[in-house]
């Protein structure tokens, strides 16, 4: 279970030690990848913060798990209000989501 927690960001680095990547937008931090070892096997558990849109500075807890070459995420969760009432996926797992095949695309170039 994700720690359903906001605030600016330098405070979350703080308590939480520097993410694993930033993306390069600065709009997106991930925490940590771990890849599922449970039935399908490229699912990879994605924990991170994205930046909110309403409240400038502030960011969101979000986790999502993802299989990669998939359109979407397929579960997750969010600290977020949108999560709250709606449900996922919340525009910030998306946007982590997206962040993440960004990210996986330079990986590979870079190999
Ligand atoms: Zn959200």
């Amino acid at each position: 279970m994700l720690d359903a927690r906001k605030g600016k960001l330098e405070d979350l680095i703080r308590e939480l030690g520097a993410p694993e990547r930033l993306s390069t937008k600065k709009d997106v931090a991930i925490y940590s990848t771990k890849k599922s070892l449970l039935r399908i096997p490229n699912r990879v558990y994605i924990t991170g913060y994205v930046k909110s849109d309403s409240r400038p500075l502030y960011f969101h807890s979000v986790a999502i798990t993802y299989i990669p070459g998939k359109r979407t995420a397929n579960r997750g969760e969010c600290s977020c209000e949108s999560f709250e009432y709606r449900g996922f996926p919340c525009k910030h797992a998306v946007k982590m989501k997206d962040a993440y095949v960004a990210w996986l695309a330079i990986e590979r170039k870079n190999r």
